[in-house]
C-alpha cells in the first residue's frame, strides 16, 4: 500500500491518505475512503 492524495468534497483542498490511515480504515471495517480533509 502506498499514501493516496484524495480531493476534499467540501473545500477541494488535497490531503493525503497516509498508509497507516488505510490500515485503520481496514482495521475498522469502513469501505469508504475520507471525503473530507482533516480541516472539514
Ligand atoms: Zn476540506
Amino acid at each position: 500500500m502506498a499514501d493516496k492524495v484524495l480531493v476534499c468534497k467540501d473545500c477541494g483542498a488535497e490531503f493525503t491518505f497516509t498508509e497507516g490511515e488505510q490500515a485503520f480504515y481496514k482495521e475498522k471495517g469502513f469501505e469508504n475512503e475520507p471525503q473530507r480533509c482533516p480541516d472539514c
